[in-house]
């Protein structure tokens, strides 16, 4: 039997983890229309929350740019893709006021968060958002109705800050990336001071997030460590550490790539587990581990909470 005088370290992984179907059609978006269209092709924003996935666009011919406006002179005739989160409904506007051409890579899962909202406000009513101020998703959301007609509240506490007039109809959305727990807490207090306010049947939270989410809770209390694979700016990423810390995992953290491992947190004998929030690509978890491989004798095991087998469809342009 081979021996080896490496330190012991067992890594269950989470399933399903990484990129969902959102994700994964957003980036697919930028591709096709790379190969259709040639380079450059313009993404308004990071396409996803992760640098890695930005990074190899760039290198095949995406350009990323803030606004429309930093799209220079001789390229406004090339395409434009929207970001996975949803823009507010003054981007297309303004795009179609340019003569530019573009493609909405918005996650249908968000959409339908839009189509919620405005719905809600064409019946006369007014809208509370849950979410986090200044995520783009948020931002998104919002611009689909005029301004001041979405209250924006993050926590419970927010709930005793909202004033509405007697009678008034109101209705809530949330985003989709949130913590579960914690919106599960926030939809019960706002139904306990507002009874009669209307809202989706449980919440918008989309399917990838609560199935991540729910890994986390049922291996957490199994590690010593967990490692959550996603950018600072994701929002399911940083979730997901939240909820390892509270689920009975002692210590937490968000890793970028093989490069951030925090070796401080392991030791000899331990249980690690790995997870990766939605717009994390498998090569990083791959790297992650060849690098522990590197140091400890690693033995892996899988904890598959469900299958996923969702995809979205391509746009009508770019389908064939
Ligand atoms: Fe869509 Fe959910 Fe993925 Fe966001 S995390 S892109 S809402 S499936």
């Amino acid at each position: 039997m081979e021996t080896t005088n490496k330190p012991s370290l067992s890594v269950i992984l989470a399933n399903p983890r990484g990129f969902c179907a959102g994700v994964d059609r957003a980036i697919q978006i930028v591709e096709k229309a790379l190969e259709k269209y040639g380079a450059p092709v313009y993404v308004r924003h990071e396409i996803v929350h992760n640098k890695f996935v930005v990074d190899s666009l760039k290198n095949k011919g995406a350009v990323f740019v803030d606004e429309l406006s930093d799209i220079p002179a001789p390229d406004t005739d090339r395409p434009v893709i929207f970001s996975a989160h949803g823009v507010p409904k003054s981007v297309p506007a303004d795009a179609q006021s340019r003569n530019m051409f573009y493609l909405d890579a918005t996650c249908p899962l968000v959409s339908k968060v839009h189509r919620e909202a405005e719905r809600h406000h064409k019946n006369g009513h007014r809208i509370i958002l849950i979410g986090h101020a200044g995520h783009p998703e948020v931002i998104g959301t919002m611009g689909q109705l005029p301004k001041g007609s979405v209250d924006l509240i993050e926590t419970v506490d927010d709930v005793a800050g909202l004033e509405y007039a007697a009678g008034e109809k109101i209705a809530y959305v949330t985003q989709t990336t949130l913590s579960v727990d914690d919106t599960t807490d926030i939809i019960a207090a706002l139904k306990n001071r507002f009874p009669d306010i209307d809202g989706p049947v449980k919440e918008d939270i989309c399917y990838a997030t609560t199935n991540r989410q729910e890994a986390v809770k049922d291996m957490a209390h199994k590690c010593d460590v967990v490692f959550v694979v996603g950018a600072p700016n994701s929002s399911n990423s940083n979730r997901l550490v939240e909820v390892a810390k509270s689920y009975g995992c002692p210590q937490a953290a968000l890793v970028q790539n093989a490069s951030e491992i925090p070796w401080a947190l392991l030791k000899e004998g331990q249980t690690l587990g790995i997870t990766a929030g939605a717009s994390a690509p498998e090569v990083l978890i791959q790297g992650i581990l060849d690098e522990l491989n590197r140091i400890f004798d690693v033995s892996v095991e899988t904890f598959t909470l469900r299958e996923e087998n969702i995809t979205f469809k391509l746009p009508r342009e770019l389908a064939a």
